[in-house]
């Protein structure tokens, strides 16, 4: 069977978390989005663990919760400030490993992601040692991420290196993106949300698709070790372009510059302030090749943009998060099944019929590959222009200052 899944999200429980993440409210708002299967996130959090108890018991590390099911995961913060994700088998998996690392956490009852003072290498070892899956979490992104910190896995990783079986992408990447690093080929790509709400915009707005016998954990883990026949035939996430760390930009004034300037001008903005290297640039860096070359195992990567972005463009409101995008999107999703339902497979003249003429051309637009993005960086998002908006945004602007002005818009 064919199941979309997304692995990595935080729960209340977690710093900076919506508090209406828990449980109950993913489980309602997956299949929303199409999603089958969602990791738990946080599950090293008492709390969490008593609300993931909650949920109906499948096998020892599967759960469900109306019609969403669940397998337990967690994102660490090492010592180094790079940050790694899990997945366990079952809940005495979770309480063991739980036990190894409390004397190097401070935090482990505080906060769903809790830092704990070891390297990547211990960590790993540690997780070997209860059968759970581990590899770095948003590989590229500039503050707290494995490429962040180091030049190599195994620079992370040393002995455990072939013990770690996938990366998480993150917002700013796609394969394309790291299919250029030669080390990363052997590794299963997950494209995950890292989201911290259950908000539309937020949720699945990156997963993968798996083939696999049963929506369980061991299928999941045997589709990411890519072995019995199970494997990811895709993976789903935003356009890089969309991330907040996309392009190097400066984080106070969000002026981007281009890798050769930003060097030059030692990382330092023309207002002063701090140039933060962008994903792309990091890549560049990294790149064993100039083109992507992709490993057989690869599979294809499908460019979203979240339907209630596109409404918000559409609609002409200021964010997704208005009343009036959420009734549009509400409309569309209750006809067609789901997000995924109305911005890949639903007849277009069908979804002209269910909602306004401008929504339907926008999502017309987004399947003709005619919208246009402007690049994120600096911690800002990148946005979606429109067709017809691109017209009147792009005069007279030259290649360089074009993005900035762009983005000031
Ligand atoms: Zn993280
Ligand atoms: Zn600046």
């Amino acid at each position: 069977m064919i199941i979309n899944a997304d692995l990595h999200i935080h729960s209340r429980y977690a710093t900076a978390t919506s508090d209406k993440m828990n449980i109950e409210n993913i489980s309602l708002e997956a299949p929303r989005k199409g999603i089958d299967v969602m990791a738990t996130g946080d599950c090293l959090h008492n709390g969490w663990i008593k609300e993931i108890k909650t949920c109906n018991t499948i096998d020892d590390g599967t759960f469900e919760m109306n019609g969403t099911r669940f397998i337990l995961s967690t994102e660490i913060e090492d010592r180094h400030r790079v940050h790694h994700l899990f997945y366990f088998p079952c809940f005495s998996a979770v309480e063991e490993f739980k036990e190894k690392i409390k004397h190097f956490s401070k935090n482990l009852e505080t906060d769903g992601r809790p830092n704990v003072n070891l390297c990547g290498e211990d960590i790993a070892s540690i997780a070997k040692d209860y059968d759970a899956l581990v590899g770095p979490a948003h590989i590229f992104t500039p503050w707290t991420s494995m490429y962040a910190k180091h030049s190599s896995l195994s620079d992370c990783y040393g002995e455990l290196t072939d013990y770690v079986s996938f990366v998480e992408l993150g917002l700013s990447a796609d394969s394309d993106y790291a299919d250029k690093i030669k080390e990363l080929h052997r590794l299963t790509f997950l494209t995950n949300s890292d989201c911290h709400s259950p908000h539309p915009v937020r949720l699945a707005r990156e997963f993968n698709r798996f083939e696999v016998g049963d929506a369980t954990f061991d299928e999941i883990k045997k589709a990411i070790l890519r072995v019995g026949g199970n494997k990811p035939v895709l993976n789903v996430g935003l356009f890089p372009q969309e991330g907040k760390y996309n392009e190097s930009a400066c984080m106070s004034c969000h002026t981007h510059y281009v890798l050769e300037e930003a060097i030059r001008r030692r990382w330092k903005c023309r207002c002063g302030k701090k140039i933060k290297k962008g994903v792309r640039d990091r890549i560049e860096e990294k790149a064993t090749y100039k083109e992507p070359v992709h490993p057989d195992h690869r599979p294809p990567y499908l460019h979203l943009i979240p339907l209630p972005e596109i409404i918000t463009k559409a609609v002409k409101q200021h964010s997704p998060f208005t009343k009036t995008v959420t009734a549009r999107w509400e409309e569309l999703v209750l006809g067609f099944g789901n997000e995924i339902a109305v911005l890949l497979d639903a007849d277009l003249d069908e979804i002209a019929r269910a909602t306004t003429p401008a929504i339907a051309e926008a999502i017309r637009a987004f399947r003709e590959k005619k919208i246009r993005i402007v690049p994120g960086g600096g911690g800002r998002y990148g946005k979606i222009e429109l067709p017809e908006e691109e017209k009147v945004l792009t005069v007279s602007l030259g290649p360089q200052d074009h993005q900035t002005s762009l983005l000031e818009y």
